[in-house]
C-alpha cells in the first residue's frame, strides 16, 4: 500500500501543496522523511491510529486481488482496535500507563483470544453493556485463513471486512457518545509522543481511509465504491512506483 505525501514547505510558500506528491510505502512507524521535487526535505507523521491504517491495508489487498491478505489485515486491525479500547478505558480509570504496558506484554500480546477477553471485560465494566463484536462464524473464517492456509472467496473477504468495520465503527461511536473529546485526545496523545521522540520539525497528516471517512460522514461509503476509488487513484497517480 502506498501513501501520498505533500511537501509542507511548498504548502507554506505557495499556499497549496506542491502538485508533485511523494509516493511511499506505508510503514510501521508512520513516520516519513521526504524530499520534494523542489529539493525540500521534510518529516511527516501520519497521526491516524494503527487499526485504521491496517484496515486500509486490507482494502488495498482486496483491490489487488490478495484476499487472504485482506482477511489477515482486517483481523489485525480488529485486534489493534480492541487493544486501543482496552488501553483507553484503563487510561480513563487512572491506571498507570506502565502497569498497562507491562500487563499487555506479559499476558495479552501473543494471544488474540485473551485480547478479546480483556477488551470485552473492561468494556462491560465501564460502558455497562456488551461491545459490538463479529460473530464466532466470522472468527472461524479468520482462523481458517491464518492457521490453515485457507484462501477465502471475494464474497467471504468482503463480508468479513464489513463485519470488522461494523465492530470498529459501532464501538468507536459508542466511545465518542460516552466520553466525547477524550477519545480524540487519547489517540492524538499517542502520536504526539512518537513525534516528540524524533526531536525535529514534523508536520502531521491524515490519509484518506474508509474507516476514517465513514466515521466522519453520515453517508456510509460502500466497500465496492472505496475499492473502485483505490483503483482509480492508482491510475491518477501512476502507481505503483519503486
Ligand atoms: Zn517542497
Amino acid at each position: 500500500m502506498k501513501v501520498l505525501l505533500p511537501c509542507a514547505v511548498c504548502f507554506h510558500e505557495n499556499g497549496w501543496p506542491d502538485m508533485s506528491l511523494s509516493i511511499l510505502n506505508l510503514n510501521d512507524e508512520g513516520y516519513y522523511t521526504i524530499v520534494c521535487q523542489n529539493g525540500h526535505q521534510t518529516n511527516t507523521i501520519i497521526w491516524q491510529p494503527k487499526y485504521e491504517l491496517l484496515f486500509e491495508l486490507g482494502m488495498n489487498a482486496i483491490a489487488d486481488g490478495y484476499l487472504r491478505e485482506g482477511v489477515t489485515a482486517f483481523a489485525s486491525s480488529l485486534e489493534r482496535f480492541r487493544e486501543t479500547c482496552f488501553r483507553f478505558i484503563l487510561h480513563l480509570a487512572d491506571v498507570d500507563h506502565s502497569f498497562v504496558d507491562e500487563s499487555w506484554k506479559r499476558n495479552f500480546v501473543r494471544w488474540s483470544e485473551r485480547q478479546y477477553g480483556g477488551f470485552h471485560a473492561v468494556w462491560l465494566v465501564t460502558i455497562k453493556g456488551a461491545p459490538k463484536t463479529i460473530t464466532p462464524k466470522q472468527t472461524e473464517l479468520r482462523n481458517k485463513v491464518v492457521h490453515q492456509g485457507y484462501i477465502p472467496t471475494l464474497a467471504e473477504t468482503k463480508s468479513y471486512g464489513e463485519a470488522a468495520a461494523h465492530e470498529i465503527e459501532e464501538n468507536f461511536r459508542t466511545l465518542v457518545a460516552t466520553y466525547g473529546s477524550k477519545v480524540d485526545e487519547f489517540l492524538r496523545h499517542e502520536f504526539s509522543g512518537r513525534a516528540m521522540m524524533k526531536n525535529v520539525d514534523i508536520s502531521t497528516l491524515s490519509i484518506p481511509t474508509i474507516i476514517g471517512t465513514r466515521l466522519q460522514s453520515q453517508n456510509s461509503i460502500e466497500f465496492d465504491d472505496w475499492i473502485e476509488k483505490i483503483r482509480k487513484d492508482r491510475v491518477i497517480f501512476d502507481w505503483p512506483k519503486p
